[in-house]
């Protein structure tokens, strides 16, 4: 029987080692930490009841990740849930960018900007399904539906503060560059509106969900399939070398790229270590978990049936703290990220106290103490929000760090700029080979990125069977 190592159990890792083990592979997931998921994991936390996302939380592009689909994860437990608003942009003086899964109802809340809306999204949503398996996965490569595939991408190559100039309102503006600083970039850079467009085009395809329970569910799913077909996950094995490894055929690794040459030592080509230690990395976040009664006194009705929102201000706010915190410079009102899952998820509440999680957007390393900060976007957009906080738990960026893939707290495993988009971490038309023979890398450092999808765990435990053939 061949043999396979997978070193970390992020959904990436979860998903080579669930490809490889139901293609008849024996499998051992080996896990630095104490429990499975990576990014993916959820406790009880602050008050008891209480159950937080440590990082994912919201999944616009899990709930239809093709790869996720075909494991069959509901057989072990999954629901997806998705709440009655998909995203709020709130701005000040009550107004607020409102997304919900219909590109109609989206468009026509957004007034002057709603054809604009339905030009960009009605195609690509309605043919999501057909092309969605070729923009996730690597991008440099022969699409099975070209024109359908040029229709959704001709935008995204688009600098999002250029594309952001086509929208008439400042309701549509802020919406739309509100997603697109999910790249963690200046918004002014190429390639930056295809984050923003890829959300929303799966969004209004499939919802902006959350696991019930917790996003701990798709990585239990996940194990669930592995004891299925007995594949072995150790936790607490943090692997330092490859020649630690029980011997395997093939080893497929959830790590940072620039981790990989002290990993693999001489096995890695010299030209391919060059090319991982010059890897980057971007921002971070600065996470504040909030225990509130009651939930969020948001201004804007929609907000508070909102799953997610982006709480920043203006469109030219949103574009002026992404530049301030990619040039290492810590803003005062930062860009906010709330997650209200208990509102799809009431089995995450404590009663009437509910989980609230947000984060900022904050440099590179980042030292200080963001929590004054990110209170205050929220109370910014819901007075009286502070008074009803009965508890909080903060993660900054050294917390994060943690987890061997979050160098300095980038929680997207590297820089999203346009050759690590294209590429992936070098450039190479194969970015989940590693060069060593049988050592393939499967972390969200590779296409199609950041995210609980598990794409890249599919790609590069595909690359590992046909390594396997030969
Ligand atoms: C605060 C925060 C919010 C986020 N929000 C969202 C969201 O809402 N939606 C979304 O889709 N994504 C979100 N993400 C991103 C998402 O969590 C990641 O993109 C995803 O988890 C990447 O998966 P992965 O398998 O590549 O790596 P990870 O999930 O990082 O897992 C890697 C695993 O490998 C282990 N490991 C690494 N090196 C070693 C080693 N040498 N030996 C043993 N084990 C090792 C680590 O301990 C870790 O468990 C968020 C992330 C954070 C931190």
């Amino acid at each position: 029987m061949t043999t396979a190592t997978v070193v970390g159990s992020g959904p990436n890792g979860l998903v080579a080692a669930a490809v490889l083990a139901r293609a008849g592979v024996a499998v051992t997931v080996l896990e630095a930490a104490d429990t499975v998921g990576g990014g993916t994991r959820t406790a009880e936390a602050i008050v008891p009841g209480l159950l937080v996302d440590h990082c994912s939380a919201v999944h616009p592009m899990a709930v239809g990740s093709p790869v996720l689909a075909e494991l069959g994860l509901e057989r072990h437990g999954l629901r997806w849930r998705l709440p009655e608003v998909d995203c709020v942009h709130p701005l000040d003086g009550g107004d607020a960018g409102v997304l919900v899964r219909s590109v109609e109802e989206t468009a026509a809340g957004l007034g002057a900007d709603g054809p604009l809306w339905r030009a960009l999204f009605t195609g690509p949503v309605r043919n999501y399904d057909t092309y969605s398996p070729d923009f996730l996965g690597p991008l440099v490569r022969i699409p099975r539906h070209p024109l359908l595939l040029a229709r959704f991408g001709a935008p995204t190559v688009l600098p999002a503060e250029v594309l952001a100039r086509a929208f008439r309102t400042e309701r549509g503006r802020a919406l739309f560059l509100g997603s697109a600083a999910h790249a963690f970039r200046p918004l002014n850079r190429p390639l930056t509106s295809a984050i923003g467009l890829g959300l929303f085009t799966a969004g209004h395809r499939h919802g902006w969900g959350v696991a019930q329970g917790g996003s701990q569910a798709v990585a239990d799913a996940l194990v669930a399939v592995l004891a299925e077909h007995g594949a072995t996950v150790r936790t607490g094995v943090h692997v330092r070398s490859a020649d630690e490894l029980p011997p395997s055929d093939v080893v497929v690794w959830d790590v940072g790229p620039d981790r990989l040459p002290a990993l693999l030592g001489d096995r890695l080509p010299a030209r391919v270590a060059r090319a991982y230690r010059r890897f980057r990395h971007g921002p971070a976040a600065f996470k504040v978990d909030y225990a509130v009664a009651g939930g969020v006194p948001w201004t804007h009705p929609a907000a508070r049936r909102a799953g997610t929102l982006h709480v920043v201000g203006s469109a030219a706010e949103t574009a002026h703290v992404e530049r301030e915190v990619h040039a290492g410079r810590m803003p005062e009102r930062p860009f906010v990220l709330v997650g209200q899952q208990y509102l799809a998820d009431p089995t995450r509440s404590a009663g009437d106290v509910h989980p609230v999680w947000a984060y900022a957007h904050v440099p590179y390393g980042y030292t200080g103490d963001a929590t004054a900060a990110v209170t205050a976007q929220i109370e910014r957009f819901a007075p009286g929000f502070r008074e009803r906080v009965v508890g909080t738990l903060t993660t900054d960026p050294a917390q994060f760090a943690a987890n061997p893939n979050f160098v300095g707290g980038n929680i997207l495993t590297g820089s999203k700029d346009v050759r690590r988009l294209v590429f992936g971490p070098r450039t190479t038309l194969q970015p989940y080979d590693t060069g060593a023979p049988g050592h393939f890398l499967c972390s969200a450092a590779t296409p199609p990125g950041p995210g609980a999808h598990g794409m890249c765990g599919a790609h590069a435990a595909r690359r590992a069977l046909a390594h396997l053939r030969r």
